[in-house]
């Protein structure tokens, strides 16, 4: 017995299967993620893959299949046109579907990371280009706004020990711990805390800035290049401790081949 079914989503990514089938694995607004395979034995796949390798959220006629769900329609419901035809916004939409794909878990059904990223996906196609800097502080935003949501939201206010408010400069970060830890308790027991590391009031300020404000009031402020060095490997620490997966390229260096 299958049953057939309609969901609305984005292709997160896809790879080859046999000799003319394709799985894909699509982010959906109902479901979370989900993986079909798209059967190119018919001539039914030439037909809809166009359809698939954009960067769309479309409508996806599925049918589930006793041991996996097979493509059996699908219609675009929103292309993000602009994206498509500029390699920095490509790359910048691509970067932040590959972070979904490999940071969250099939199945698990989350309508705030649809939201997410369809917001992203809005804010890139909408948007004029912005400097290379400018869009690593971003994918990095997008980074943490993404954990937030996934379970990891880092604790930015209070030590994770004592739970007191922690002080300007009189605390250090533990990422693989999730957060901001106070000298006093560190003091108190070194070995808990040994990869504790130095961590700027502004980097902090910085994390919490990314996590409150819509992508495009994160275009505004000034952000120095230390400034900027130290969110990133804040970031990418973040992400190694707490991503299922870690990503294939880091957040700058996905940046810099723009
Ligand atoms: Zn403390």
């Amino acid at each position: 017995m299958s049953l057939i079914y309609q969901t609305k989503g984005i292709v997160l990514s896809s790879r080859e299967f046999r000799e003319s089938d394709r799985w894909y694995k699509v982010y959906t607004q109902d479901g979370g993620k989900v993986e079909f395979l798209a059967r190119g034995g018919s001539k039914s796949l030439a037909k809809l893959t166009p359809h698939l390798e954009m960067v769309a959220e479309s409508d996806f006629m599925l049918v589930q299949g006793r041991h996996y769900k097979i493509l059996a329609g699908v219609e675009r419901r929103r292309s993000f046109a602009n994206i498509y035809d500029n390699l920095f916004k490509m790359t910048l939409a691509k970067n932040a579907l590959h972070l979904v794909d490999i940071g969250t878990c099939a199945d698990e059904d989350d309508s705030a990371v649809y939201e997410l990223l369809k917001n992203w996906l809005n804010f890139i196609n909408e948007t004029n280009e912005f400097s290379r800097g400018r869009a690593s502080f971003l994918l990095g935003s997008f980074a943490w706004n993404l954990m937030a949501i996934t379970g990891y939201l880092p604790e930015l206010h209070r030590c994770l020990s004592c739970r007191d408010a922690i002080q300007g400069g009189m605390y250090k970060w533990h990422g693989l711990r999730g957060g901001v830890v106070c000298e006093r308790c560190i003091d108190k027991n070194t070995e808990h805390w040994f990869a504790s590391r130095q961590i700027s009031d502004q980097t902090i300020k910085l994390i919490r800035f990314s996590l409150q404000e819509s992508f495009i009031n994160q275009l505004n402020p000034h952000i120095s290049g230390q400034l900027l060095d130290d969110f990133h490997e804040v970031t990418e620490s973040f992400i190694v401790s707490h991503f299922p997966t870690i990503p294939a390229n880091s957040i700058r260096a996905s940046c810099s081949l723009i």
